[in-house]
C-alpha cells in the first residue's frame, strides 16, 4: 500500500502534486493500492474546503486511488498507542512548561548548540507522575541507537540518538504531533513504501523510532524526492506563482504537460514527451537525481506546446472557448505563436471580436469590409483575394495590412492564405 497524505493548509504546490504523481505511478507499477490520507490534525493552520480542492486536482490529473482518510479521525488509535508506550516505559509524562523549554531553546541558541531535551521529566518516581495535575505533554524515550534509514534515492542516512531526542508524541491538548500521528497511520494502513518530499527527511527516523518502540517489525521503505528550486536557486514557495498547481491551471497549462514536466525533473526518462501512462512503463526512482531540481517555466512552456500540438482539434477548439473543429485547427496555426491555452484564448478571441483599426488603414478597412459582405463565398483563398483587390483597387501594404486586421485583428501573426482555410466558414461572424 502506498500513501499521499497532503495537509489541507493552503494550494496544492507542485512539490506535492509531483509527490502524488511518483506515489500513483509507482502504485500502478507494484500493483498496489494507494490511498489518500488527509493530514488535518493541525486544526489551526486547516483551511476549509482545502481538502476538497486537492481531491479535485488528484482526478484532473487521472492519479486513482482506492480510498480517502481523514487523519482526525484516527486520533483514538493515536492516544491509545501514546498510553501504550507510556505503560512499556518507553515514553514518559514530561510536565516542563511551554516557557521553560522555550528558555532552554533560547539559551542554546546563544550558545550556537542545537536544542536537545535534557530529559528533565525522563525519570520521574511515579509518585510525582501519577497525581500530578499540572497539564503534561508525552516524549517518546530518546533512542539508544543510530538509526539506519535506507532510502531509494538518497541511499543509506544514519541518525544519532540525540537528532531524533526524547521529543514529543502527544501535545498538552491531547492532540498527536505531526510525527506521532503520521508513524502510527503509516502503520495502521500497512503502507510498505513512503514517497515524499526530502524535507520530511529529518523526521524519518522519528517515525521510524515510533514504529520500532510500538513493536512493528516491518520496515517501510522510503523514497525522498529532491526539492524543487526557483530561479534564484532557492526552494520554490508561496513567492513564486507557478508553485502553485492552481496558478499554472489558470495560466494555461494542462495537466498532462505539467505531469509530463514535474516527471522529467530530475529524471532520466527515454523520451522528452510522454503520458503519466507512458512514465508507468519505465519510471524508475533509481533514476531520479540526488540534487535539488531546479524549476523552469520555459521548458514548461516548450512541454506545454508540445502537448497542445497532440490534442485533437475539437479538444482545443473547447480549450480556447469554442466548440468547432475548425477552430482547433485555427488554434493550432497559432501554437507557432503561443504556448498555453491562455495565449491561444487570446489570439483567437480578437478574430471574432469587435476589431479596433488604426487610423492610417481606417478607411481601406471600412472599403474592404464592405466588399467582403457583399461578396459570394469563396472556397480558395486565392479566389477570394483576386476578387477583393479587383473590387477595392487596393494592393501592396494598402491591402494586406488592413486585410489581416480585419480577419484578425492583429497586424502580424500567420499566413493569411492558411488563416483562411479555418476561417472561411466564420466571415460572416467576424466581418460584423
Ligand atoms: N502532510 C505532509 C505534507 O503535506 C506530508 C507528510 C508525509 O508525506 O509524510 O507535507
Amino acid at each position: 500500500m502506498l500513501r499521499f497524505a497532503p495537509s489541507p493548509t493552503g494550494d496544492m504546490h507542485i512539490g506535492n502534486l509531483r509527490v502524488a504523481l511518483f506515489n500513483y505511478i509507482v502504485s500502478k507499477q507494484k500493483d498496489e493500492d494507494l490511498i489518500i490520507r488527509i493530514e488535518d490534525t493541525d486544526k489551526q493552520r486547516n483551511i476549509e474546503s482545502k481538502d476538497k480542492e486537492i481531491l479535485d486536482i488528484l482526478e484532473l490529473f487521472g492519479i486513482e486511488y482506492s480510498q480517502v482518510i481523514y487523519q482526525s479521525e484516527n486520533v483514538r488509535f493515536h492516544s491509545a498507542m501514546a498510553l501504550q508506550l507510556i505503560h512499556d516505559k518507553k515514553a514518559f509524562s514530561c510536565f516542563c512548561s511551554t516557557e521553560w523549554l522555550e528558555s532552554k531553546r533560547e539559551e542554546a541558541k546563544i550558545n550556537k548548540k542545537p536544542y536537545r531535551y535534557d530529559d528533565a521529566c525522563a525519570n520521574l518516581p511515579d509518585e510525582l507522575v501519577i497525581d500530578n495535575l499540572n497539564p503534561f505533554t508525552i516524549r517518546i524515550n530518546r533512542p539508544t541507537k543510530n538509526i539506519i534509514i535506507k532510502d531509494h534515492i538518497k541511499g543509506d542516512v544514519s541518525f544519532k540518538p540525540e537528532d531524533v531526542d526524547s521529543f514529543i508524541i502527544m501535545r498538552q491538548d491531547k492532540t498527536p504531533t505531526y510525527n506521532f500521528a503520521c508513524a502510527v497511520d503509516d502503520m495502521l494502513s500497512d503502507i510498505s513504501l513512503v514517497i515524499r518530499g526530502e524535507d520530511h527527511m529529518s523526521n524519518t527516523p522519528k517515525q521510524d523510532h515510533i514504529r520500532t518502540s510500538l513493536n512493528y517489525d516491518k520496515k517501510i521503505q522510503y523514497a525522498h524526492l529532491p526539492i524543487i528550486l526557483n530561479d534564484d536557486g532557492k526552494k520554490m514557495s508561496k513567492r513564486d506563482n507557478a508553485s502553485s498547481v492552481k496558478w499554472l491551471l489558470e495560466d494555461g497549462f494542462l495537466p498532462e504537460a505539467i505531469s509530463n514536466y514535474l516527471i522529467l525533473m530530475g529524471n532520466k526518462p527515454p523520451k522528452e514527451i510522454f503520458s503519466v501512462k507512458e512514465a508507468i512503463e519505465w519510471l524508475s526512482l533509481d533514476n531520479i537525481s540526488k540534487s535539488p531540481a531546479r524549476f523552469d517555466i520555459n521548458m514548461l512552456r516548450h512541454i506545454n506546446n508540445e502537448h497542445l500540438k497532440l490534442l485533437d482539434a475539437k479538444e482545443l477548439s473547447r480549450y480556447v472557448g469554442f466548440a468547432d473543429a475548425e477552430i482547433g485547427e485555427l488554434a493550432k496555426i497559432y501554437l507557432e505563436e503561443a504556448s498555453t491555452t491562455k495565449e491561444l484564448k487570446s489570439k483567437i478571441e480578437p478574430i471574432f471580436a469587435q476589431k479596433v483599426i488604426p487610423d492610417e488603414f481606417a478607411e481601406q478597412s471600412a472599403q474592404i469590409s464592405q466588399i467582403i459582405k457583399d461578396a459570394p463565398y469563396f472556397e480558395q483563398y486565392s479566389d477570394f483575394k483576386s476578387y477583393i483587390m479587383k473590387e477595392s483597387g487596393l494592393k501592396g501594404k494598402n491591402f494586406f495590412k488592413p486585410l489581416r486586421i480585419i480577419l484578425t485583428g492583429g497586424e502580424h501573426g500567420p499566413d493569411i492564405a492558411i488563416i483562411y482555410k479555418y476561417i472561411k466558414n466564420y466571415i460572416g461572424e467576424i466581418i460584423k
